[in-house]
């Protein structure tokens, strides 16, 4: 069932698959409550309340601050593994949509865009599509790479391939899963072995 023109679309997550983002948020989680960055745990679950957030007001602040005032977006590491994986899918014809939901907070939105395409151009990854949405499935994809528990269970209820991207949010979600992009590869090339536009 290609989406467009006979070719595959891969709707491709960002926060948790493309990026680093628990690592960096990490480093600033501990310099916005001042405590030790050895103190904060590296096995978080989606909340961040291992890190003392209590709830979603909290998570906000926390989120505004690393966006606005540490440039989180655009300084956020690169998971390895994915420059090279997305642009090897690309020469082979896949369509690479990105599909993110960074738009949560109001009034700093052009800034979380901003940042989100300087570090898309400087960490070299392929893509031509860009969605800023929460409803994953609404943006058409044939498969999607995920690592959002609430996200995956959804995209699976309503019949989508969503390949889990293991973190320890998503300890207990089932397969497909990829432990990194290799794997990521060989589940998508085991979907849907070629992709005939280009
Ligand atoms: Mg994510």
């Amino acid at each position: 069932m290609p989406s467009d023109n006979n070719q595959i679309v891969i709707g491709v997550d960002l926060d948790g698959v493309c990026v680093d983002f628990y690592s960096r948020m990490r480093e600033i989680a501990a310099k916005w409550f001042e405590k030790d960055l050895d103190s904060l745990p590296t096995e978080v679950s989606y909340g961040l309340e291992e890190w003392g957030i209590q709830d979603n007001e909290e998570y906000q602040s926390l989120h505004r601050f690393a966006v606005t005032q540490r440039n989180f977006f655009a300084t956020v590491p690169m998971i390895p593994g994915a420059r090279s994986v997305l642009r090897a899918l690309s020469n082979e014809g896949y369509r690479i949509r990105i599909i993110t939901h960074r738009l949560y907070i109001y009034f700093f939105h052009e800034t979380s865009v901003r940042q989100t395409i300087a570090w898309l151009d400087d960490h070299g990854i392929s893509y031509w599509d860009l969605c800023f949405m929460k409803e994953k499935d609404q943006v058409g994809a044939d498969i999607y790479v995920e690592d959002a528990p609430v996200n995956i269970d959804r995209l699976r209820e309503r019949g989508h391939y969503a390949i889990c991207f293991a973190n320890s949010t998503n300890r207990h979600i089932t397969q497909p899963r990829a432990e990194n992009w290799d794997e990521v590869y060989a589940l998508i090339k085991q979907r849907f072995p070629t992709s005939d536009g280009k």
